[in-house]
């Protein structure tokens, strides 16, 4: 079952420990992930060998280091498949992307009476900024219903997006039901509508072959912490017609072409939406991150994350007292899994379980209308990686059993 993936276990030194004396079985995933070896050397190599500030210099190690940090740039291009480098931006994280997306773009395209289309499985990442939108615009936000089993309903969809739509945003895959929804279709579905269409890719990019160009979409937000790489570096893609019609919205180092006393112009794509000194060793260790994601295979890691829910959902249905949200029988899934014990408070399971050495997430994990949706309060959430194994999911099983039985 384990594809050889699992043997990348022992490339991330920090799975081998023990929390409250059990080995560690770790499953927050979703939140951020682990960092292997090669990932950490990559930022230890830059400082001890290459560090300075990047473009600006003349000098041997300005150049090796503009170099290592605008070559990352060319394999993220490559990793997600888009057109040129000019179309990927370096931001801090997916939600950087998002609101610069929503504040530049969406300032230069939505009108007072026009409608942007979400729905209410997304993070509020992808939420909060189309709100500050439609508020600020008199726009109206609108949304897409889920089916019974937490996917999208695309008959609604159908309802939802019509001529007056000009903005629809929509998450790849959810920080909370796992699901992969079809965004294509969706792109397809806004373009006959003359929409444009952005995806928050944050849960779908560290998971499974994300090709901008199939996709279609006009913008594509992702963040590196959440694929093996550090935090503060993430991505936002778009198509270059776009970008180039965008306004910068921060201003200084970097994305000046020429100031003069009163005015300035811009500089070329992608360097005018990153004003000042970037995160040069975050987007090095995510070039890393993504030699090491795609030395595995990103279909292998897909396939092998499908099969490990297909493994451990039927097992956590058996629970008396579990509750799942979202697809009891998936297809087409991420590792995200989330369910509630009995009546116990998730933070309360979440406690029982890290007692146990098993490190999941308990809350409203930043999607409080899908909480709201879904009637309840919080959830627990484990989010498997491919370097957990099927042993890691049966530690879960019977620790859920014994916080269930420590309970009652
Ligand atoms: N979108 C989704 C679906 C997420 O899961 C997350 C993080 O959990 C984000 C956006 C925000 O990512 P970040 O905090 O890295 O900006």
């Amino acid at each position: 079952m384990d594809n050889g993936l699992n043997n990348s276990r022992l490339d991330f030194k920090i799975l081998a420990q023990n929390i409250n004396d059990e080995p560690l079985v770790y499953l927050d995933n979703a939140a951020t992930t682990q960092k292997p070896k090669a990932v950490l050397q990559s930022i230890i190599n830059y400082y001890e060998h290459d560090n300075a500030n990047v473009h600006r210099g003349v000098h041997t190690l300005s150049q090796r280091s503009t170099n290592a940090f605008e070559s990352a740039r060319d394999k993220i291009t490559a990793f997600i498949n888009a057109p040129s480098r000019e179309t990927v931006i370096y931001t801090r994280s997916t939600t950087e992307s998002l609101n610069l997306i929503a504040t530049s773009f969406g300032n230069l395209v939505v009108e007072a009476g026009d409608e942007i289309v979400i729905s209410p499985m997304e993070h509020h990442s992808n939420l909060v900024p189309w709100q500050q939108l439609a508020a600020k615009k008199h726009a109206i936000l609108k949304y897409i219903n889920l089916t019974v089993d937490g996917e999208l309903d695309m008959n609604h969809a159908r309802q939802q997006i019509t001529d007056k739509t000009k903005i629809v945003a929509i998450t790849h895959a959810s920080n909370v039901l796992g699901v992969v929804n079809p965004i294509q279709e969706i792109t397809k579905l806004a373009h006959q509508h003359g929409a444009y269409m952005i995806c928050d890719g944050a849960q779908s990019v560290p998971h499974m072959k994300v090709d901008v160009q199939l996709l279609d979409v006009d913008f594509y937000a992702f963040s590196g912490h959440k694929m093996l790489a550090p935090t503060g570096i993430g991505v936002l893609y778009g198509k270059v017609e776009l970008l180039q019609a965008m306004q910068p919205i921060q201003f200084g180092g970097e994305m000046i072409d020429f100031v003069h006393s009163q005015s300035a112009s811009w500089n070329e794509l992608p360097w005018k939406f990153e004003a000042g000194t970037p995160n040069i060793s975050g987007a090095i260790a995510l070039g890393s991150a993504i030699d090491y994601l795609t030395n595995l295979g990103m279909q292998n890691i897909q396939n092998y994350e499908q099969k490990l829910v297909n493994y451990v959902l039927p097992k956590l249905l058996k629970i008396d007292g579990v509750t799942i949200y979202g697809p009891h029988n998936p297809t087409n899934h991420t590792g995200v899994i989330s369910f509630n014990l009995d009546n116990l408070h998730p933070h309360d399971v979440a406690s029982g379980l890290d007692m146990e050495g098993i490190e999941v997430r308990a809350g409203h994990h930043c999607a409080q209308p899908l909480m709201e949706y879904l009637n309840v309060a919080a959830t627990v959430r484990a989010s498997f990686y491919f370097y957990n194994t099927k042993a890691d999911a049966d530690r879960l099983v019977n620790s859920i059993q014994t916080v269930k039985e420590f309970f009652n």
